[in-house]
């Protein structure tokens, strides 16, 4: 696997831990992303036959249910994905443009649409389909952490956080610095044991994963599973992201 240079390997790390125990799954990020990006960085975020049998779009942020368990007792989970600003971006690395680029200064994943030939080589190389390729303008897009509103100095601060962040209605999204153990997104993460989706993979995702606490975890082990549900769980988000 190609990395990147040390000088990369950033000490700061924004990004997002996300609770798998109290998403309850309402699309309120996916639908606030959609509407401050159709405004922002890489506006607009089109729409594809909304209207129609099939509509799709670009959309930064996707939510997926699923039922786990057996037929007698299962859980919904709620799972919602998007870009988890790697720290070894293979996107970045296979970009023979250099379009795709990861900040030195704060660990956020970007694309410069300006000299992105839409090859979509980097869609390719995200395991998390995290890339949105942009059909109308024949360029590739994606999750930017809301860089034009963390560091936007006319909103309040208390709003400098982003959009998916500010609308979640359980709070289950957290934003902060993951390469600062004392932050409270680091704390959150060592004290819920926060996870990376995939690590085998070798992107270290710099955005965690809160699995369900126990007392919310299925009695009975999920199918084909003999360990406890936190932990099955995440083989499930695996084996469903791997198709
Ligand atoms: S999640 Fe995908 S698009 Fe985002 S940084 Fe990682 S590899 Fe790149
Ligand atoms: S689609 Fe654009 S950003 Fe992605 S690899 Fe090709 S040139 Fe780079
Ligand atoms: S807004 Fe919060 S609760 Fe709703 S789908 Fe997104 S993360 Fe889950």
């Amino acid at each position: 696997m190609t990395s990147l240079p040390k000088s990369q390997e950033n000490a700061r790390k924004l990004g997002l831990v996300i609770d798998l125990d109290t998403c309850v799954g309402c699309h309120a990020c996916a639908v606030n992303c959609k509407e401050w990006n159709t405004g922002g960085h890489y506006a607009p975020l089109p729409d594809y036959d909304p209207y129609g049998k099939e509509p799709d779009g670009v959309w930064f942020n996707r939510i997926h249910s699923y039922e786990a368990g057996s037929a007698s007792e299962s859980k919904t989970v709620n799972f919602p994905r998007s870009c988890l600003h790697c720290e070894q971006p293979q996107c970045v690395t296979v970009c023979p443009t250099g379009a795709s680029y990861k900040r030195a200064e704060d660990g956020i994943v970007l694309v410069n649409t300006d000299i992105c030939i839409g090859c979509k080589l980097c869609s390719w190389a995200c395991p998390y389909g995290a890339r949105e390729f942009d059909e109308d303008k024949g360029v590739m897009k994606k999750c930017t952490l809301c860089i034009d509103r963390i560091y936007n100095e006319t909103l309040p601060e208390a709003e400098r956080e982003p959009a998916c962040v500010a609308t979640c209605p359980s709070r289950a999204r957290h934003f902060g610095d993951l390469g600062d153990p004392n932050s409270d997104v680091s704390k959150l993460v060592a004290e819920r044991g926060g996870v990376d989706l995939m690590p085998e993979l070798g992107y270290k995702p710099t955005n965690k994963y809160l699995p369900p606490r126990k007392s919310t975890i299925p009695s009975k082990p999920l199918e084909n599973s003999t360990s406890d549900g936190g932990n099955a769980l995440l083989r499930l988000l695996d084996r469903v992201l791997s198709r």
